[in-house]
């Protein structure tokens, strides 16, 4: 079977992965320069990394799956990390129990509820009941005020921007328990992830392993239409080139969806109703000398014009980066912010000005580069009630379906949450790729690479 696949990211090329080992023959379109979409990676003088930073925790099971099924799962580096606040213009360590205790910003009651909420929330089955509620007011009634205050607001803030105050209580359920599962219970630590030589490594595996099968996967190459077949089947155009495939998978956001897909193919929400996407402004800081002994630095203070740091060194080994240290330093807002308009000029002048104020002592001289990355649509804002606004994989026409990180409605944005979800679609709807017009799946011969041990 021919399947067209729009979008060269994490999802659509985990996708075509599967059915390019199932046999079929794929084409990926990835509009970019580069594979990879929100994962992809940048060049930052010495070495190349993610472009945003990206974590795998130890729970990730359908994600390690896939390294595993490509042959990189020798890639994975696992540590310990720590985790920092910046409250009231001091920094606090919040990386085990010890820290939580003496967490000076609340006091033994604060601490009480706050505890008592995570046992709270780890309990909860039914999130749809949270969909009702915003997660400010959750959060203020299950922790109390000071609480939400020092401690909530803070790792909102570094999460969402200020556009968690429309968010509801599902993302914190959600947060709480992919974060907490990631802890060390016995050595009461967090040990994280990542993939040595960053994602790029996994692109690169998997446009191998697509393009072994007689797939195509090509980058730069928008798709500006697609539009069901006379007799069965989509087309999909780019430029003036138009192909044809029996079937047709759909994985960019929702925006591009309205603009691309023809009507007959899908329904979309009146329009108004759309799904809301955040964005993100994300400074990269390369350094001769670490900023700060964190991997998350969460910061609760509306000064600073950034939301977070990430000391993605004290997770990645320097023998991987020249030598040198590099933090993110994100601000996430919704993608209409004019913020995401200002020059790169601007934006370095505002993030370092932030940066000099939490760190006085920082030698700008150790300073190596700064680069400013931008993502206008990073994730869907979870508003109240978000799942009713979310289309479904199974759309108006059988030979097109939309799978994209707007179905995640009880989770985070995350390459695991990507991995199982191509994982549920695959389940639920593989056996629609087996038959098409009289053409069997078995009729075509699945081709095996080697490599990677597919
Ligand atoms: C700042 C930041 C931090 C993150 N941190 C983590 C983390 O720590 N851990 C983690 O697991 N995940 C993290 N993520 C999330 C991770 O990046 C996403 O889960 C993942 O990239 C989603 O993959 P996707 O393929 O669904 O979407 P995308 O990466 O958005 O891919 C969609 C692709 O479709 C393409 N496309 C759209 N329209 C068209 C068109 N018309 N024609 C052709 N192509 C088109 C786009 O160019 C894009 O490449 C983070 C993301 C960001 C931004």
């Amino acid at each position: 079977m021919r399947i067209g696949i729009v979008g060269g990211g994490l999802m659509g090329l985990a996708l075509a992965d599967h059915l390019a080992g199932d046999g079929h023959r794929v084409s990926v379109f990835e509009r970019g320069k580069q594979l990879g979409g929100l994962t992809t990676w940048h060049d930052f003088g010495q070495f190349v990394w993610d472009r945003f930073y990206h974590v795998v925790l130890p729970t990730d099971a359908a994600l390690l799956g896939l390294m595993k099924r490509i042959g990189l799962e020798d890639r994975m580096r696992w540590g310990a990390t720590q985790t920092g606040y910046y409250v009231d213009s001091k920094f606090y360590p919040l990386s085990n129990n010890v820290d939580f205790l003496k967490f000076p910003p609340l006091n033994l009651w604060n601490k009480f509820r706050l505890a008592a909420t995570i046992l709270y929330c780890a309990r909860i089955s039914d999130w749809r009941s949270l969909e009702k509620i915003t997660v400010e007011d959750f959060l203020r009634r299950t922790s109390g005020n000071a609480t939400f205050e020092k401690f909530w607001k803070p790792l909102l803030l570094a999460k969402l921007g200020e556009q968690y105050k429309r968010v509801s209580a599902v993302f914190i359920w959600s947060y709480i328990k992919r974060m907490f599962s990631a802890r060390d219970a016995a050595a009461s630590k967090e040990q994280l992830g990542h993939i040595s030589g960053g994602y790029r490594a996994v692109f690169q595996r998997l446009r191998e392993r697509i393009e072994a099968t007689g797939g195509s996967v090509a980058t730069d190459v928008e798709v500006t239409r697609v539009e069901p077949r006379e007799g069965g089947g989509v087309s999909i155009r780019v430029g003036s080139q138009v192909e044809h495939f029996d079937k047709v998978i759909f994985t960019g956001p929702v925006n591009v969806m309205r603009q691309t897909v023809a009507e007959s193919l899908v329904e979309l929400p009146v329009q108004g109703k759309d799904v809301e996407y955040l964005g993100v402004v994300c400074m990269v800081l390369v350094t001769k000398r670490p900023l700060m002994p964190y991997y998350i630095l969460n910061i609760g203070d509306e000064r600073i014009p950034f939301t977070g740091i990430i000391g993605m060194s004290n997770l990645v080994s320097t023998q991987e980066t020249a030598g040198l240290h590099f933090s993110y330093l994100p601000k996430y807002v919704l993608s209409d912010d004019p913020i995401l308009q200002k020059t790169d000029e601007e934006l370095r002048a505002l993030f370092l000005n932030g940066l000099r104020q939490m760190f006085p002592d920082f030698s700008e001289s150790d300073i190596e580069s700064a680069h400013i990355n931008r993502a206008i649509k990073v994730q869907p804002l979870q508003v109240l009630n978000y799942s009713s606004l979310v289309q479904q994989p199974r759309t108006r026409h059988q030979d097109f379906y939309v799978v994209n990180t707007a179905q995640f409605v009880n989770n985070t944005l995350n390459n695991n949450q990507v991995i199982q979800t191509v994982n549920g679609f695959l389940d639920q709807y593989g056996k629609e790729f087996a038959r098409v017009q009289g053409e069997s799946a078995e009729a075509v011969t699945p081709v095996r690479v080697a490599a990677g041990g597919r």
